[in-house]
C-alpha cells in the first residue's frame, strides 16, 4: 500500500522573499498595524471576527488578514511565527491569510530576523512610493518637531518633519523619539512609506532605525528652506509634497474666506452654529482667506491664516467684527477682501500637501512682491474699461 506523501516542511523565508503560488514556508515578524473586525457571514448572519493589518520583519511590509484570531494578545508591537499561511496578491504585492490551515503564534523578540541594513537597497526618497519598504535612505533632517495625536482614548507622540537628499525631500513621521535634529545627515532603515494626504510620507516605527552617517553631497537645511520659488507646474509634476515656495498672481478666492468661525476646541470651521465633530458650539471669530495663486504654468490654493489675512487686508479682525454690526449684507466683507488681493502678486513658503483639488500650501511665510507694472497698468485698464474691444 502506497503511503500519500506527507506535506512537505515549511521553509522559513523572509517577507521580502514571500511569492503567491510558492510551497508552504514559515516567517516571524512584527505586527505593526492592527485593526479587529467582524464580518456578517452571509450563509447564516452569524458574526466572525477578524484581524486584518501590517506585518513587518525590516525586508519587507504585508498586509495580513487573520480569520478567528486570538481573543487578545496580538496588538501593535507583537512578533508573530507563522507557519503555513495562504499567500495571495494585492495590486501586484504580497500579503498573507492565517486561515485554519495556518499555524499562528506569538514569537520572542530574539526570533525576529536580524536584517543586514547594508543588504538593503539605498533609496533616493523622490522615488518613495506608499507601500515601498526595504530600502535605505541616506538624507538630511530639514525639520523634525513633536505633535501630540489622539489614538483612541490616549494621546501619543508623533514627530513630524522632513528630510532630504539630492533627489528631493520627504515627509517623516515617526512614533518613536529618534532624537532627529534639523542639520543631521541620517541613514534610516526599516521604515515603510504611505500616502498622507496625497503624497508619500516616510514612516518610522520601532522596527525602523536611525544611524548617524558623515556623507557628502546631502543638500543643506538653508538650500531647501530657503530655495527659490518653484514653477507650479515642476511643483505639481514632484506631487505637490514637502515644504517649498512659489510665486504668482491672486486670481480667485475659494470660500470660506473672510470671517469665520471655528468650533472652540478643535478649530474646524462652524457652519450654522454645528462643528461637525463637536456638534452644536459657539463658534470663535478667525479671518482666513483661500487664495487661488497662478503663476501661468500651474496653480496653487494657499490657506491664509488670520496674520496673514489681516496683513493683505490692511484691516483686523476687530475691526471686521465692528463693520459687521453695521453691514446690511455680510457677503460685502468677502467683496471687499477679494478686492484687496486679486491680481495681487506674492511669493508663499509653506508646506503642501495635494488633493484631488491640486496643491494647497499652508504658508510659513507669505510676502507681497514687486508691483508688475504692466498688469497692474492691465487690470486698471481693465476695471475702467480701457483696452476692451
Ligand atoms: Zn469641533
Amino acid at each position: 500500500m502506497e503511503r500519500s506523501p506527507d506535506p512537505p516542511t515549511p521553509r522559513e523565508v523572509r517577507l521580502r522573499e514571500l511569492r503567491p503560488g510558492d510551497p508552504p514556508v514559515e516567517f516571524v515578524a512584527r505586527v505593526v498595524a492592527v485593526e479587529r473586525r467582524e464580518v456578517t457571514r452571509k450563509s447564516d448572519g452569524g458574526r466572525r471576527p477578524l484581524l486584518s493589518g501590517l506585518l513587518t520583519d525590516g525586508t519587507a511590509t504585508v498586509r495580513f488578514t487573520w480569520w478567528d484570531p486570538p481573543r487578545e494578545g496580538i496588538e501593535r508591537g507583537t512578533v508573530l511565527r507563522a507557519v503555513a499561511p495562504e499567500v495571495g496578491e494585492f495590486r501586484g504585492r504580497p500579503e498573507v491569510t492565517f486561515s485554519w490551515k495556518s499555524r499562528v503564534g506569538p514569537a520572542s523578540e530574539a526570533e525576529l530576523p536580524r536584517v543586514d541594513p547594508t543588504s538593503l537597497p539605498h533609496r533616493p526618497v523622490a522615488e518613495l512610493r506608499p507601500s515601498d519598504d526595504g530600502f535605505r535612505v541616506i538624507a538630511r533632517v530639514i525639520r523634525s518637531a513633536e505633535r501630540s495625536v489622539a489614538v483612541g482614548e490616549e494621546r501619543r507622540a508623533v514627530f513630524e518633519g522632513l528630510l532630504a537628499d539630492p533627489s528631493g525631500t520627504v515627509a517623516f513621521s515617526a512614533w518613536t523619539d529618534f532624537r532627529l535634529r534639523p542639520g543631521e545627515a541620517v541613514e534610516v532603515v526599516g521604515g515603510y512609506v504611505r500616502s498622507f494626504r496625497g503624497a508619500p510620507q516616510l514612516v518610522l516605527d520601532e522596527r525602523s532605525s536611525v544611524r548617524r552617517v558623515d556623507v557628502e553631497g546631502l543638500p543643506p537645511v538653508d538650500s531647501i528652506l530657503q530655495a527659490p520659488p518653484l514653477l507650479m507646474a515642476e511643483a505639481e509634476r514632484r506631487g505637490g509634497s514637502g515644504v517649498f515656495a512659489v510665486e504668482g498672481r491672486v486670481v480667485a478666492l475659494l470660500p470660506p474666506s473672510g470671517l469665520v468661525y471655528r468650533c472652540p476646541q478643535c478649530r474646524r470651521s462652524v457652519t450654522a452654529g454645528l462643528c461637525r465633530v463637536h456638534g452644536a458650539v459657539t463658534g470663535e471669530p478667525d479671518l482666513r482667506a483661500r487664495l487661488v495663486l497662478d503663476d501661468g504654468t500651474g496653480s496653487v490654493t494657499v490657506n491664509a491664516g488670520r496674520a496673514e489675512t489681516e496683513r493683505l487686508w490692511g484691516t483686523t479682525l476687530e475691526a471686521c467684527r465692528a463693520r459687521l454690526r453695521e453691514l446690511p449684507d455680510p457677503a460685502t466683507l468677502e467683496g471687499e477682501l477679494l478686492e484687496a488681493v486679486l491680481g495681487r502678486r506674492l511669493r508663499v513658503r509653506g508646506t503642501a500637501t495635494k488633493d484631488d483639488f491640486g496643491i494647497t500650501l499652508v504658508p510659513e511665510s507669505l510676502e507681497p512682491t514687486e508691483v508688475d507694472l504692466e498688469s497692474t497698468a492691465e487690470q486698471l485698464g481693465a476695471r475702467i474699461g480701457v483696452g476692451r474691444p
